[in-house]
């Protein structure tokens, strides 16, 4: 039974008329965006400020994450307009950073990393600063290198939650495989910035939270977020808990004494939530 939200989760949506604009863009470019497949409690201010995140490999994703909106299910062809699609997005909306995610395809050989390579070459070759958020690609460090040497500004793959929590919440993914990809992100370029996320209040305590925290800095991630998980629908993974803003605040500051570089924690953050906050680390 989900609980009744506290009033730090209480957002006045307002503004829904600025999206159009977005939601007609991505209708004719044929785009998906995470923002409206997982329900994003961001959407309305991000559209209207004009950006998105792009989720590139179709809208069906082959695992079962129990927080995720996104459907699952029988997988759709791969665009292969979408790479020059994205870049005509991004120069429409303006965008200075765009940020790249996908489904995971197990289907695909490669897991879609030659698509998202393609995607990112598209945008090196303009000013944009780019972000993709990856799925673990089964830990082919082979695809991982494949979307490393395009040269993404900022690699991202979220851990999600607390190893104690992986068969509930993402039974098909691995807490330690995803710590391999963001060491080995920097094994194949020193240079990258590496950024994970994590939501809390799925039943984790805040001493396994530390532990997560220690974990990616163990393998020099470099950004980090940190929001409270919102259930979809009460078919999804139930919230647990509603962490105060006070337990966030705890958790960056903890965050930045361990060696950050730059920590978004609040309950309303998502892992691409004013992802453009952190331009001025990168330069
Ligand atoms: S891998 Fe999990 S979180 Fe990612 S889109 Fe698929 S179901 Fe959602």
């Amino acid at each position: 039974m989900n609980k009744r939200k506290p009033e730090w989760l209480r957002v006045k949506l307002q503004g829904a008329e600025k999206t159009h604009g977005v939601k007609e863009m991505l209708n004719r470019l044929s785009l998906h965006t995470v923002c409206q497949e997982a329900n994003c409690p961001n959407l309305i201010e991000c559209f209207a400020r004009k950006t998105a995140t792009f989720m590139i490999l179709g809208s069906i994703c082959t695992r079962n994450c129990t927080f995720c909106n996104v459907t699952k299910g029988q997988t759709q062809a791969v665009d292969p307009e979408e790479p020059a699609n994205v870049a005509k997005a991004v120069e429409e909306l303006g965008l200075k950073y765009a940020v790249i995610t996908s489904v995971t395809r197990d289907d695909l050989p490669d897991g879609g990393a030659g698509h998202f390579a393609q995607v990112i070459e598209k945008l090196r070759a303009t000013e944009v600063v780019v972000e993709v958020l990856i799925p673990d690609f089964q830990g082919s460090r082979e695809a991982l290198a494949a979307v490393i040497n395009t040269k993404p500004h900022i690699l991202n793959h979220n851990i999600e939650t607390v190893p104690r929590l992986y068969l509930t919440v993402r039974p098909k993914a691995s807490y330690v495989r995803s710590l391999e990809l963001l060491r080995n992100s920097k094994e194949l370029d020193a240079g990258i910035f590496t950024k994970s996320g994590i939501m809390v209040g799925l039943g984790e305590q805040e001493e396994e939270v530390l532990a997560v925290l220690q974990d990616l800095r163990a393998v020099d991630c470099d950004i980090l977020t940190i929001g409270q998980y919102l259930a979809p629908s009460a078919k999804h993974h139930p919230v647990i808990e509603y962490i105060h803003p006070d337990l966030f605040k705890k958790y960056k500051q903890i965050a930045y004494e361990m060696g950050f570089k730059y920590v978004a924690a609040d309950p309303l953050v998502r892992s691409s939530y004013h992802a453009a906050d952190v331009s001025d680390i990168i330069k």
